[in-house]
């Protein structure tokens, strides 16, 4: 692989971090780790959503730029007498993308390499092997031989169980592929946001955001905005691709290197006009690309961020990604660099008046 420059760094860190919802120290840290450089003040709230403050000028309007620090995985529920772990998926799996994968156990004594296991098909009747296995008929093997030898080697109830995958540039060098896309390259995004403020003159207090518990209800956006009270809220998040075979462009527009969505309707939201004006405005004016979604099967945390308090402007922006909620998925590098570009103007052009006139006009 190609040596990784300063953002690649940065991106295999987050996405080869481990945290399923509940679960996001590890990411919180790395995360930390890049954004502490660009900000004034770093805070969490109770549920442990990473809060970056930077100040452009005291008393303006706060901007929430805000990923999430959780990714889909599973938690061990059981361990049977011969060794085997039982789990519970966190996070919406798709019981198609989970057999014969590689997964991670985190336990207090560390690491625990395990693979997902169902019957061979060589043992199924005819009938059995048409149709998909159930999850709650698959185990996790950890190659133990007895309850009390995984129970040594530190696996307990509770244990967060992760993909394992390894951040890989592919031969054409824009296309990333990586585990937990969703949605460390948000919490990319808000890094970088804050990274490319950092010298620049504008009137308003930017918060960039790694929300927890966004897999399981868009629970971290609730609490991290209730602390931040903000006056505007974007939601950086991925989005579908449409661009692979099979997929019709009824069913999701978006290609992948053809900018950030702008997602005008999900099941969380009814993009706020103002803001989504004022956001396709600065992208037409700066010729910076972008497409239209909508996900009326998926919300974000755009929707939470929106009804706190009394209520908050709020868009989900997304990157297209291939294959989310599976183990590895793709995605474009100039889409994260646009939606970069696109937030950061949008911001140089907030201002009180602005925000105002966006928000009760
Ligand atoms: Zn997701």
């Amino acid at each position: 692989m190609a040596k990784l420059d300063e953002t690649l760094t940065m991106l295999k860190e987050l996405t080869d971090a481990r945290g399923i919802p509940g679960n996001e120290r590890e990411v919180r840290e790395v995360m930390k780790k890049y954004i502490a450089p660009y900000a004034d003040e770093i805070t969490t709230d109770g549920l442990g959503s990473l809060i970056a403050k930077k100040t452009g000028k005291e008393g303006g309007p706060k901007i929430m730029v805000a990923g999430h620090l959780d990714e889909v995985g599973f938690m061990v529920t059981q361990i049977d007498d011969k060794g085997f772990l039982r789990f519970q998926p966190v996070g919406g799996w798709w019981n198609q993308v989970m057999l014969a994968q590689r997964v991670t156990i985190v336990t207090r004594k560390g690491d625990v390499t395990g693979i997902i296991g169902s019957k061979p098909p060589h043992v199924l009747s005819p009938e059995a092997r048409k149709k998909p296995v159930e999850i709650k008929d698959m185990f996790i093997d950890i190659g133990a031989s007895s309850r009390e030898e995984a129970q040594e080697w530190g696996i307990r109830p509770g244990d967060m169980v992760v993909p394992y995958f390894e951040f890989t540039v592919m031969k054409n060098e824009k296309m990333l592929l990586a585990k937990a896309w969703d949605n460390r390259i948000g919490c990319a995004i808000a890094v970088e946001v804050l990274k490319q403020l950092k010298d620049v003159d504008h009137p308003n207090v930017v918060y960039g955001v790694g929300n927890v518990q966004e897999e399981v209800g868009l629970r971290g956006a609730k609490t991290a905005t209730y602390k931040i009270e903000p006056d505007i809220g974007f939601a950086v998040d991925v989005g579908i691709a449409g661009d692979t075979p099979g997929i019709s462009e009824k069913e999701a527009m978006s290609k992948m290197g053809k900018g950030p969505q702008i997602v005008v309707y999900d099941a969380s939201l009814v993009s706020h006009k103002g803001l989504r004006d004022l956001v396709t405005d600065t992208a037409d004016e700066l010729g910076i690309p972008y497409q239209f979604d909508s996900i009326p099967g998926g919300g974000t945390d755009a929707g939470s961020i929106s009804l706190t308090h009394n209520g908050v402007p709020a868009l989900a922006i997304t990157i297209a990604t291939r294959y989310i909620h599976s183990h590895a998925a793709m995605l474009h590098r100039d889409d994260f660099e646009n939606a970069v570009k696109l937030i950061v103007e949008v911001i140089k052009r907030l201002d009180r008046e602005t925000v105002d006139k966006i928000t009760y006009e």
